[in-house]
């Protein structure tokens, strides 16, 4: 919460949640990341908020984009950004995508398998591809599974695969898993990207860069390390793995990014319990799952929430959406503490809501419209 955010709130007249970015703290996180790690590009990683002002902003700051499809590409070309300070992170898609990022100048484009990069190869003849490698993503709260990636055992066949076909087979890409709160992980990742160099360095084939990804946490209830913290392990990894020869490095930071810079304010809906026994309340709020508040499925992320009776007695409560879903609920296998004289209209501010919130909303589910949002 900041000062900007509060008489931002203050001042408001509309009715509904609402979710409000300071870019003032973009700004900074920006500017910590570039402090922290001085030798790796940044390349915001677009889905976290792609609002047009976060966009221009860090443009403006001379930040490089992750995007995943053609209308991110549109969006950072439209926010001022040049295509080649563009990757297309995407290791999923159609041909005729890559044709069209080509066409606007995008020249840096993410493969896990050959399929992909005979795409890219027929789409976007010459360009750089950089190989994504399996990660595990322990310590992640928020995990990636095995959706992206090949096993690190396939990369260099990937690689060279894609120097055959006339492309320029330019690095190794991973990620740790979002809201990463380990900052050694980045440690075994690191291990397996040297293993492909040398390999690929024995096939004649010689490696650039690595996208050290994503990954970086937002504080939400416990404490993370700082972006320093990270870089320094980081920094340290690259040496012990790749010693006097550290290669181009860019991160993807997403969460880290914008995730402290945005609040929500919600109303209580409703408070009811649901028999006279009943320790647990039920708190109701505007705001759900299909209001922007996807990334509390399996209870995974957990936002502070601050009310205008902190401070006073509080008690366990089952929160949930405004929505006729069931799967709408947001803490129930873990309550939630809430003071126990909140009540109907109270309003609250779930903070930290700065990413994978705005376009996690719905566009009309149960005729809620989507989050509205203001960028500061
Ligand atoms: C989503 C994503 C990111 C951003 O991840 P965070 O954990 O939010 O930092 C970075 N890189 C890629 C390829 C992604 O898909």
């Amino acid at each position: 919460m900041t000062d900007r955010i509060r008489e931002f709130l203050r001042q408001r007249q509309d009715d509904g949640p609402c979710l409000v970015v300071d870019l003032d703290v973009v700004r900074d996180n920006y500017n910590a990341f570039a402090k922290a790690l001085p030798d790796s590009r940044v390349f915001y990683a677009v889905k976290a908020n792609p609002a047009p002002e976060v966009l221009r902003l860090l443009a403006s700051l001379g930040s490089c984009f992750d995007t995943a499809s053609v209308a991110e590409i549109e969006m950072v070309l439209a926010a001022g950004c040049t295509p080649d300070r563009i990757s297309f992170g995407n290791t999923i898609k159609k041909e005729r995508d890559i044709a069209r990022a080509y066409a606007m100048g995008v020249r840096l484009f993410a493969v896990d398998c050959k399929a992909e990069v005979e795409k890219v190869a027929r789409a976007a003849p010459e360009a750089r591809v950089f190989c994504r490698i399996l990660c595990d993503g322990a310590g992640a709260e928020w995990p990636l599974s095995r959706k992206f990636g090949c096993e690190p055992a396939m990369a260099a066949d990937v690689l060279e695969h894609a120097h055959r076909l006339g492309l320029n087979a330019y690095g190794i890409s991973f990620h740790v898993g979002s809201q990463q709160r380990n900052q050694h992980a980045w440690d075994r990742a690191l291990a397996q990207a040297a293993a492909v160099f040398k390999e690929c360095g024995e096939r004649g084939i010689n490696l650039s860069m690595v996208n050290l990804g994503g990954g970086f946490p937002t504080k939400y209830l416990k404490n993370v390390p700082t972006v320093k913290t990270y870089g320094t392990a980081i920094f340290r990894a690259l040496r012990k793995h790749f010693g006097n020869r550290i290669p181009e490095t860019i991160i993807e930071p997403g969460r880290g990014m914008v995730g402290n810079a945005g609040v929500i304010e919600t109303e209580v809906v409703l408070v009811s319990k649901k028999s006279e026994e009943d320790e647990v309340r039920w708190v109701y709020l505007d705001i759900g799952k299909f209001g922007g508040l996807a990334e509390t499925m399996d209870e995974s992320i957990r936002y502070p929430i601050r009310t205008p009776r902190d401070g006073s007695e509080t008690a366990p409560c089952i929160l949930a959406g405004p929505t006729c879903d069931s799967a709408d609920v947001l803490y129930e296998k873990e309550p939630y503490l809430l003071p126990v004289s909140l009540e109907i209209g109270d309003r609250l501010l779930i903070e930290g809501t700065g990413a994978y919130t705005s376009t996690y909303a719905s566009v009309a589910f149960n005729g809620f419209p989507p989050l509205k949002t203001y960028h500061i």
